[in-house]
């Protein structure tokens, strides 16, 4: 048994491992800076602790005692959360920084940090037809303004810590991640949870019209949030020294996103595009031969199964508020 800390498990991401962690007999303790009445799970067998990681102060309380850091706490949102707030999320590497300095002098013995496929060069992503980003696709640097930068800076200071003093740090390329307990309204939902918010609210207020960002054409790939947990853990637990993908490599435009909503929903609505909303980049897939080779991990959820999933727990949730 560890004693390991997740760092922004009021989160999505960081709520679903912490389950995990304890289920496997670990004990773990859960930090995030939101009141803990807006977190997205609240785990009775873990301690949890409202602490802002912003601080240094903080991390090295959050820190003291432990083995094991999960670093999944950032400022961050689907495009219209980053496109707009990117000091913001550039301030999340204050998180990081100071929980790499704790780590390293309370002799944390395993370090892992979340970043994102938003570290990959946009000239790479100008395509629908996105064959897949390999993992030196992130060089020469052009990142996601603000928070791409953010996190691509974040994993060259985990590859210092590691080279300099000796801390072993694991750092994952999240694509996209989806499921139950994620954000679905608010302004911070990403595309899988929106549209299956904009297809409920459809249903259950007989409305007739999905407003899609863009033109619907651009692709993604998503990844099932079991799968991401599966994932994490394999990483961290690995000897892959770089920053490696974790991700989805079914690619799907927004508008065959929205058909596999409707065909779950059994409800069609009629589809208006918002051209001048944020729309992110073009094309962007995940390139999975690193992962599959090192790890033999490979996505178990194909994306209509783990939307359906996604689909009834947000529905629940909104006839709940209804
Ligand atoms: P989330 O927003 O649900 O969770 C992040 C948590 O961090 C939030 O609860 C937030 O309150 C907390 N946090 C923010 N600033 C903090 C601070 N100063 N101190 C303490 N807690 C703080 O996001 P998520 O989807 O669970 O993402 C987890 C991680 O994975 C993040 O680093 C994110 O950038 C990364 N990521 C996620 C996705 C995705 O699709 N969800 C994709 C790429 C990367």
């Amino acid at each position: 048994m560890k004693r390991i800390l997740v760092a922004g498990g009021g989160g999505f991401i960081g709520g679903h491992l912490a389950r995990k962690l304890t289920d496997m007999g670990h004990f773990v303790r859960v930090v995030d800076k939101k009141p803990i009445t807006q977190w997205y799970q609240v785990h009775g067998d873990c301690e949890n602790l409202v602490l802002d990681l912003n601080d240094k102060a903080n991390c090295y309380t959050a820190a003291n005692g432990f083995n094991e850091i999960f670093n999944l706490a950032a400022d961050m949102g689907g495009m219209g959360f980053i496109e707009n707030n990117k000091a913001e999320c550039m301030l999340s590497v204050l998180i990081n920084t100071h929980l790499l300095m704790a780590a390293r002098d309370l002799g944390i013995t395993r370090f892992f940090y979340a970043s994102s496929a938003c570290v990959y060069n946009g000239d790479k992503q100008t395509d629908t037809d996105n064959p897949g980003l390999k993992e030196e696709d992130a060089y020469p640097a052009m990142a996601e303004d603000g928070y791409g930068w953010e996190k691509l800076f974040s994993e060259r200071m985990c590859r210092h810590f590691m080279e300099d003093f000796g801390l072993t740090c694991r750092v994952a390329r999240f694509h996209n991640v989806y499921g139950p307990f994620g954000t679905y309204d608010g302004g911070r939902e990403k595309a899988p949870a929106a549209m299956a918010r904009k297809v409920i609210d459809g249903e259950l207020f007989g409305k007739d019209e999905i407003v899609i960002w863009g033109d619907g054409e651009q692709t993604r790939s998503f990844m099932y949030i079991s799968d991401c947990i599966e994932g994490i853990l394999k990483i961290m637990y690995s000897d892959i020294l770089e920053p490696i993908n974790l991700g989805s490599d079914e690619m799907v435009s927004i508008n065959q996103l929205v058909d596999i909503v409707e065909d779950i929903a059994g409800y069609k609505l009629s589809r208006t595009y918002d051209l001048d909303a944020p729309k992110g980049v073009r094309g962007r897939n995940s390139d999975n031969d690193l992962i599959k080779e090192y790890l033999n991990w490979a996505p178990a959820y194909p994306l209509a199964d783990g939307m359906k999933k996604t689909y009834d727990w947000i529905k629940e949730q909104m006839i709940a508020k209804k």
